[in-house]
């Protein structure tokens, strides 16, 4: 086989594996055997150029950032859809219908998708791009970032029209958003509020490595487009699965209004079976002829109509108001409920955010409150039914001292969260601080779990993380649901996570605001703790992607001598608390203040290798030439409106060779 057939056959298995897993949701290869072919494509694709291919499923992991999103205009505009909310709306949309067309009128059903609509064209089989709805005349080109999600196909299967658009929504399912809020709170940032919301910004982001990271997926609904072979939005919503589309199964054709409503019924209560937000459901007139005779209103068709679910609500009562304390010391104020069903489970608690909010809603203990269930997964409370408010009713005076410390709390110009200052003596903060120290992502502390944490903290065995470095076995025994063995287990594994880089660490030190990837800035930048704790603000926000809030919050941990007193603790205990001789090597500062354009196709590295290469040198690579560029590093293939900016401005174009000579 010729290599150029490798990386083919190599394409069209992940391609096809991709395909079974995140349209059909059925995997038929597990996670390490695809990610080795993953790796052998990217291999070979690097090392030959000549078969670069935009759609290969390498390019699904992004990388290219965008600054300002193209504005494009639709080919056809994007509509809004009308609403409806009774059986009488839809009685009377079936009787404007009938004064326009003639003959029987048969409809299909479908799930009303709740997250941002996209519309995509494919030419020749191939994605080509996605845009935006916009304003529904013009969107945004957010094709680098669409590329990512894997249920969106890059190349088609089957017998596909030559030119189409496809319309869909792209969403965030419940469990991909629950896991971006766990990390979010783990750097002491506020939760998303919900999936939608989410999911628009999302496809916004510059980054476009930053979106491949979210599980999002597309839902395609809609064709546009001449001599598509079908007639009727049914068969259409078929061709589409079968070109290798994600289009849900729920669709269904009815024949009147009353088998609509069967069908709004049914999902009405199976919709919270779904892994994904819908707000309701769309009716659409079948036949493509006479959604063609009916047109549009100034705003949507009026061949299709909206049906809104309405969200659910209940009212309860509530018992009381509690307040938590986060690993940053931010409270959060607690509803907690007399019990009820709502959209198929029993509510306990709900959030009430914060003081503002309770102010707001003027909520007091032994009202009688609504709940709803809408696109929050945490129930959300509307209001109070003044009706049923007790005479004697005490209106709530938020806490103004730690529940778990008393300590008086206090809250920032500008920030809605109060927040506990006790740093270093509030017992849900100090555990809070330490499970995060030995998470995964962090120390990855095998053997020690989160609640033997808490546990050695209320036996008085730790108050720091530091500590953890000199327990001894004899003192771990003692505990609940410990012996011999997970004894010797937490000891081994609290002394491997010396071995932990430096970058690691340094995310492990819990630092408001320090998640993974500023970490990883902070260390390779500064290369060691003492030269972070030395930095000014200043110097801090000039490290790229640093900005004041992140700068602040660095200053605000390293000037606590408390904090000082535990990093030397782990210093001496042989924690990495510098970057290693190892991951020094190739590292030069040749490139310092250097803003670097990467273009074209190269030969003998790939465009992630000199990138790297550029970064590891001190520069900054950067997506748009402009004036400050430094110079270009072209392959073949260079862009020409590229081309044409870089000599307008007089920029140095150097080839590969000329650029590993000058870093070599
Ligand atoms: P609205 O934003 O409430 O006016 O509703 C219109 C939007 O619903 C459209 O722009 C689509 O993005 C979205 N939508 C979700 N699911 C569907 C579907 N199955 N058919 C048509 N539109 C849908
Ligand atoms: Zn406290």
């Amino acid at each position: 086989m010729s290599v150029e057939q490798q990386i083919q056959s190599l394409r069209n298995e992940l391609n096809q594996h991709n395909y079974n897993y995140y349209v059909l949701d059925d995997t038929t290869i597990s996670d390490f055997d695809f990610d080795i072919k993953l790796k052998e494509l990217q291999d070979l694709e690097a090392k030959h150029p000549e078969f670069f291919d935009a759609n290969s499923p390498t390019q699904r992991v992004g990388g290219e950032v965008i600054k300002n999103f193209e504005t494009i205009p639709h080919a056809q505009r994007m509509y809004s859809l009308d609403n409806s909310y009774s059986k009488e709306d839809l009685f009377d949309w079936e009787t404007r219908l009938k004064k326009l067309i003639d003959g029987a009128i048969q409809y299909t059903c479908e799930l009303k998708y709740d997250g941002a609509s996209i519309s995509l064209t494919y030419e020749q089989g191939v994605l080509i791009k996605a845009v935006t709805r916009g304003d529904g005349f013009q969107g945004d080109n957010v094709t680098a970032n669409v590329k990512t999600i894997k249920s969106v196909p890059l190349k088609l299967k089957g017998d596909y029209p030559e030119k189409f658009d496809i319309r869909g929504e792209i969403v965030l399912p419940f469990d991909g958003f629950n896991k971006m809020n766990e990390e979010r709170v783990e750097i002491g940032e506020e939760p998303y509020r919900n999936p939608r919301n989410t999911a628009s910004g999302s496809l916004k982001l510059q980054d476009s490595s930053e979106v491949a990271k979210r599980p999002l997926e597309c839902m395609l609904y809609n064709l546009t487009g001449s001599n598509l072979g079908v007639n009727s939005q049914f068969d259409s919503l078929e061709s589409a699965r079968q070109w290798g589309f994600k289009v849900p199964k729920a669709a269904k054709l009815a024949n009147s209004i009353d088998e609509i409503l069967e069908f709004v019924d049914y999902w009405n209560v199976h919709r919270h079976d779904l892994p994904y937000e819908t707000d309701g459901v769309v009716i659409k007139v079948n036949n493509l002829q006479q959604q063609e005779e009916l047109g549009y209103t100034a705003k949507a068709p009026r061949w299709a109509m909206a049906y809104k679910f309405k969200a659910e609500q209940v009212s309860t009562k509530l018992n009381s108001i509690t307040y938590q304390v986060g690993r940053t010391g931010a409270i959060t104020p607690v509803a907690n409920l007399e019990p009820v069903e709502l959209a198929g489970t029993t509510v306990k608690r709900a959030s009430l955010h914060n003081a503002d909010q309770i102010e707001k809603l003027d909520i007091r203990v032994e009202d009688e409150v609504y709940v709803e269930k809408g696109g929050e997964i945490i129930p959300k409370i509307l209001g109070v039914d003044l009706t049923k408010r007790p005479a004697n009713s005490i209106p709530t005076d938020y806490i103004t001292n730690c529940p778990e410390c008393e300590t008086e709390l206090v809250r920032q110009e500008g920030e809605a969260q109060h927040y506990c200052p006790n740093y270093n003596g509030c017992k849900p903060q100090i555990i809070g601080r330490i499970q995060h120290f030995i998470s995964r992502k962090a120390m990855d502390i095998e053997g020690l779990g989160g609640e033997t944490v808490a546990l050695l903290v209320h036996e008085g065995l730790i108050s720091n993380y530091s500590d953890l470095y000199e327990l001894t076995k004899e003192q771990v025994i003692p505990l609940e649901r410990m012996a011999e063995k997970s004894a010797e287990n937490l000891i081994q594994g609290v002394e491997q996570s010396k071995t932990i880089p430096f970058e690691r660490v340094l995310y492990a030190l819990g630092i408001r605001y320090v998640g993974e990837t500023v970490a990883k800035k902070l260390a390779k930048h500064y290369k060691s703790i003492d030269a972070i704790a030395g930095a000014t603000g200043e110097a801090l926000v000039n490290v790229d992607e640093i900005g004041v809030k992140i700068a602040e919050s660095v200053r605000a941990f390293f000037s606590s001598e408390d904090n000082i007193a535990i990093i030397n603790r782990l210093k001496a205990f042989g924690v990495q608390l510098e970057i290693s001789a190892e991951q020094l090597i190739g590292q030069t500062e040749l490139l310092k203040g250097q803003s670097i354009v990467v273009s074209g196709v190269f030969e003998s590295v790939s465009r992630d290798e000199l990138k790297k290469l550029i970064e590891d040198n001190g520069g900054k690579v950067s997506s748009s030439i402009s004036s400050k560029t430094s110079f270009i590093v072209a392959g073949d293939n260079m862009g020409p409106s590229k081309k044409t900016k870089a000599e307008s401005l007089n920029i140095l174009i150097l080839s590969e060779y000329d650029f590993i000579q000058k870093i070599s």
